[in-house]
């Protein structure tokens, strides 16, 4: 068996042993969502301090306004009744690391794991590769205060948000673990 998987087994038989939140109710208890990043160094239950039943939490490569997490983000409210919504993304974020055509030229050349120096990213193994990722907007970021304004302003716009849900703009600071309000982000995602 994979180490990591006898891990996880492992981890989850402990957490069963200990185990009493069989009667949450679906709704979060608390009535918020955070969309964030899936960086490994961050921990939302932990810098947010959520147990399980209290909120949402979306998570996708830099906590991007993507459809996907808007479609979450609606569904959180219209069914599940969160009525305030954070967009937290955060320092030392990989998705500065590259662009479009970056990821792009990767993936036509070989599928498996590039490298990265001080020269940029570069690709280390054979091909084949795919041009499919041709088609995918990466979304990703050049500066973090721009990005969670430009994703606070798409959830605030978009149709199927409605305009009573106030949307918070935080970075959070890998080296400190601090949020840090990016105020101009908070400012777009007021309830107008
Ligand atoms: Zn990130």
């Amino acid at each position: 068996m994979s180490s990591v998987l006898n891990e996880v087994l492992l981890a989850n038989r402990d957490y069963v042993a200990g185990f009493d939140k069989g009667d949450l109710p679906m709704p979060p208890g608390r009535h918020f969502a955070i969309l964030t990043c899936m960086d490994a160094r961050l921990d939302p239950a932990k810098y947010a301090g959520l147990s399980e039943g209290d909120a949402h939490v979306i998570r996708n490569a830099g906590g991007r306004a993507s459809d996907d997490a808007i479609r979450s983000l609606v569904i959180s409210y219209k069914l599940l009744g969160t009525r305030e919504w954070f967009v937290i993304h955060h320092t030392d974020c990989g998705m500065e690391t590259f662009n479009d055509e970056i990821m792009r030229g990767l993936l036509a050349s070989s599928l498996k794991t590039a490298s990265v120096d001080a020269t940029g990213w570069h690709d280390c193994c054979e091909g084949p590769g795919s041009t499919e990722g041709n088609h995918i907007a990466w979304l990703t970021i050049k500066n973090q205060a721009e990005s969670v304004a430009e994703d606070v302003a798409r959830i605030k716009n978009h149709p199927l948000v409605p305009a009573d849900i106030p949307v918070y703009g935080y970075i959070y600071d890998v080296k400190s673990g601090k949020l840090i309000e990016v105020p101009e982000a908070t400012k777009i995602g007021a309830v107008r």
